[in-house]
């Protein structure tokens, strides 16, 4: 793994996959395909991509009950304790309306609405991710979402992975299709005879999946377009090289392109950490993914000091952040860019990813600078609610039809004025 000595500025090398003119090109008639044909067209994709023939995309409870029986019952209380632990931190983000009262007798205040529906997609491929299923319905269901509909390819059997499934039913969806890629987006945001579409679509996904997202986004709202995963360890010579070393690692086997780095002012941690991630790595069941993103996207900073490290962090702003150092809390009020924050050495990565509570869908690609993990605000939207009394119209009704002129909307000042001449002129008749 590479050492460099900090000079000033540092990134973080990301990679931003926009994806190639063909795929884009594929994306798009995917959708156009789905808007006008429907189902059919779903079908056509599903055999064609998924490669099954499917009778019909609703899973049936039966599948639920058969999911069930495949997985084995420890899974099944851990999903439990982790959908429970990330219920009660998200039910801590909830907000409620508030309204004030103005001593004129007007009333001002926010009305909060959850979203009516939302279409969650879960990845699915050779691998199956039971967590994304609850980090992303549990937030949804905190929130009050009615309608929450979820979307994932069906494997050669024509069936989703029991863990996914097991994972939706105890996260408490209802509704579950069997359809992925960009098809299952334009269905979620357009709506086929057996998808009705949603408001919202949230998830992660392959090249298709994110496209075909930032091609509805408009139609419908979208949470992110999530890039490669991303750790920063912020640690000084109190860590264990051997600790730090795997939980570089633990990023690292996501993706080739997922970045791991360390940031240390000691040059004797950054020595050993390096030697510890090579020895590891041999021991690796996905190490060739590993070994090219700590090749091609790793790197160990060594800074002059604390303070630097802590500086070379906010410029980095990472996805996950770790940090273990002496004090290590009493860095927490110094770091302004993260996603995630994981102080000390107990609070290694996957403790976030899988159990703890928070989400574990973070702004990716220094985002973190000006965007916020996935919580329950982003299913809910705001409405402001304006109760104006008489007594504040007729204190305040010649300055607003005043303003209201000043930017030449004579409309918007008689509107105003129409409703003072109308009292005025009860008043008199009164
Ligand atoms: P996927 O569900 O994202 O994609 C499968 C679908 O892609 C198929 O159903 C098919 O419709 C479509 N597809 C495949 N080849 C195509 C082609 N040539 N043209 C058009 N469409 C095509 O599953 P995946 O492919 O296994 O990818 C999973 C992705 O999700 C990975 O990139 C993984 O890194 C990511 N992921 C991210 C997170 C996160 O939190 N950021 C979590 C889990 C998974």
């Amino acid at each position: 793994m590479k050492i460099v000595r900090i000079s000033d500025e540092v990134t973080i090398k990301r990679s931003i996959d926009t994806g190639t003119t063909e795929q884009q090109a594929i994306v798009k008639t995917i959708i156009a395909d789905v808007r006008t044909q429907g189902d059919e067209a779903l079908h056509v994709y599903t055999e064609k991509f998924d490669r099954v023939n499917l009778s019909t995309f609703s899973v049936t409870n039966k599948e639920i009950e058969e999911a069930y029986e495949k997985v084995d019952q420890r899974f099944i209380s851990i999903i439990r304790e982790a959908a429970a632990n990330i219920r009660s931190f998200h039910e801590k983000q909830l907000r409620s309306s508030w309204m004030t009262t103005e001593d004129n007798g007007t009333l001002l205040g926010q009305k909060i609405t959850p979203l009516d529906s939302v279409g969650v997609y879960v990845p699915g491929g050779t691998a199956a991710y039971p967590s994304s299923v609850l980090m992303n319905v549990i937030p949804a269901k905190v929130a009050g979402v009615e309608r929450i509909v979820m979307v994932s390819p069906p494997n050669a059997d024509g069936v989703v992975p029991a863990a996914v499934l097991v994972a939706a039913q105890e996260a408490g969806v209802k509704e579950i299709y069997k359809v992925g890629g960009a098809q299952a987006i334009a269905a979620l945001a357009y709506g086929t005879e057996s998808i009705a579409s949603v408001d919202k679509i949230t998830g992660p996904g392959n090249i298709f999946v994110a496209l075909a997202k930032r091609e509805v986004f408009g139609d419908v709202d979208i949470d992110m377009i999530a890039g490669p995963s991303e750790i920063a360890i912020l640690a000084d010579e109190t860590a264990r090289a051997d600790e730090v070393a795997a939980d570089l690692l633990s990023q690292a086997e996501h993706d080739p392109r997922a970045c791991s780095v360390l940031v240390t002012p000691s040059m004797v941690l950054a020595e050993e950490v390096a030697a510890e991630v090579e020895k590891q790595l041999t021991m690796l069941p996905r190490q060739e993914i590993a070994a090219r993103s700590i090749a091609d996207y790793g790197a160990i900073y060594v800074t002059a000091d604390i303070d630097e490290a802590v500086e070379t962090v906010n410029q980095l702003a990472p996805e996950h952040l770790e940090v273990i150092t002496e004090n290590a809390l009493e860095l927490l009020g110094k770091i302004r860019h993260a996603g995630a924050i994981f102080i000390g050495r107990y609070s290694s990565e996957p403790v976030g990813d899988y159990f703890a509570g928070p989400n574990h869908v973070l702004p990716t690609n220094g985002t973190a600078r000006f965007s916020s993990p996935l919580n329950v605000d982003d299913f809910q939207k705001k409405s402001s609610v304006i109760i104006y009394s008489e007594r504040a119209l007729k204190e305040n009704g010649a300055k607003i039809a005043a303003f209201a002129r000043m930017e030449g909307l004579e409309a918007h000042a008689r509107a105003v004025e129409i409703r003072l001449k109308n009292d005025r002129s009860v008043t008199k008749k009164g």
